[in-house]
């Protein structure tokens, strides 16, 4: 199948190691995966972005030949990681047939930019992930630069994002995020890359599935043969075997429900929902109006908009009600700060306008 085949159709599988470590490791890395039969491009890191110097950096150019022996053996197209002029340059050289740009590389303009450069005049798909952080603009500027330099073939990765906090997590995947991006550009794949969203085995399936159900276009997941003393990133890879397993307990969804019962049943169900949305929004508006004669009560009688104790009650008596009615503690906070720093601003308009 060539490439642009691969593009228009769903699931885009692409796996391979975190790193090309030595050409038995790719040769029998790619072997394996091809005895699935359903990887579509394999992938390995030969420069590899390390937090600190002195880890292993990747083995360079010499790693591309030995991803083009794997090529010739089983026939799967592959995919590296470029940050730089010359690593386009080499990849293109050495006959890779995807590139991707790395975390560390969407965030920053210049690198962007810098390969963007290299690739005018190019026609090879490229996939480019999501910034370290949960800035969606990045994202989608790092997609302009690579689109004006004329490539056609353009497809984004979902890695997830750098979060304060522990979380179960490597890097939180903020769903929100990419589901935004798929609104801004639809046309484009959105590919999930469970292995670094979760940094372990154990997450890496519901993960998957979660972007499945997402409606997200396929997947990139590390895959070693001997996961674990891989040279980078052990603790999240698994066998081709594994990921054998791992694919055929996927459900794989329909984003287009070509049942007419069940698509009569979706419409009926929405049309309640946005019913209930208009309802939400009058409520909230009837709300901000009550929060408005408090802001004239407030000013008149030169009382703070904040109440700490009286804020605390309003998240209580919420919390209270919404545990018996299946919302969870996370989504309540969430929903009354936005409400409450809505009647903030609101007040605090009113607390300094002249009249
Ligand atoms: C990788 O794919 O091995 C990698 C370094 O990914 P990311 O840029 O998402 O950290
Ligand atoms: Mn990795």
């Amino acid at each position: 199948m060539s490439l642009k085949e691969i593009w228009g159709k769903k699931p885009i599988i692409i796996s391979g190691p975190c790193s090309a470590e030595t050409e038995e490791q790719v040769i029998n890395t790619a072997l394996e995966l091809s005895k699935l039969g359903k990887v579509a491009i394999m992938r390995a890191g030969v420069w590899k972005p390390r937090t600190k110097p002195g880890m292993f950096e990747g083995v360079g150019s010499i790693g591309l030949s030995w991803l083009q022996k794997a090529k010739k053996l089983t026939g799967i197209p592959t995919a590296i990681e470029v940050a730089t002029t010359f690593h386009v340059e080499e990849a293109l050289k050495n006959d890779v047939d995807v590139l991707w740009i790395g975390a560390r590389t969407t965030v920053n303009p210049f690198s962007v930019q810098e390969i963007a450069e290299s690739l005018k005049g190019v026609d090879i798909p490229i996939l480019i992930k999501n910034p370290i952080n949960p800035d969606l603009e990045l994202w989608i500027g790092a997609f302009e630069r690579i689109e004006k330099a004329g490539i056609k073939e353009i497809g984004l990765v979902h890695r997830g994002f750098s979060a304060l906090g522990i979380t179960e997590y490597r890097n939180a995947p903020m769903w929100q995020l990419p589901i935004e991006m798929k609104r801004r550009l639809p046309h484009l794949p959105m590919i999930c890359d469970p292995s670094h969203i979760c940094g372990n085995r154990i997450l890496l399936q519901q993960v998957a599935q979660k972007s499945i159900d997402l409606d997200f276009s396929g997947l990139m997941l590390e895959s070693h043969i001997d996961p674990d003393n891989a040279w980078s990133d052990a603790s999240q890879q698994i066998t081709p075997a594994q990921f054998g397993l791992m694919l055929d307990n996927l459900i794989w969804r329909s984003s287009n429900p070509d049942d007419s019962k069940l698509n009569t049943l979706l419409i009926t169900l929405r049309e309640q929902m946005d019913q209930l949305d208009d309802e939400l929004i009058s409520l909230l508006s009837n709300r901000m109006k009550l929060a408005d004669e408090i802001g004239f009560y407030k000013k008149e009688n030169n009382v703070t908009i904040l109440q700490t104790e009286r804020w605390n009650l309003i998240l209580k008596r919420a919390l209270l009600k919404a545990e018996h009615l299946g919302l969870s503690e996370d989504f309540i906070v969430k929903y009354f700060e936005a409400v409450h720093l809505e009647s903030i601003n609101h007040q605090n308009s009113i607390m300094n306008s002249s009249s």
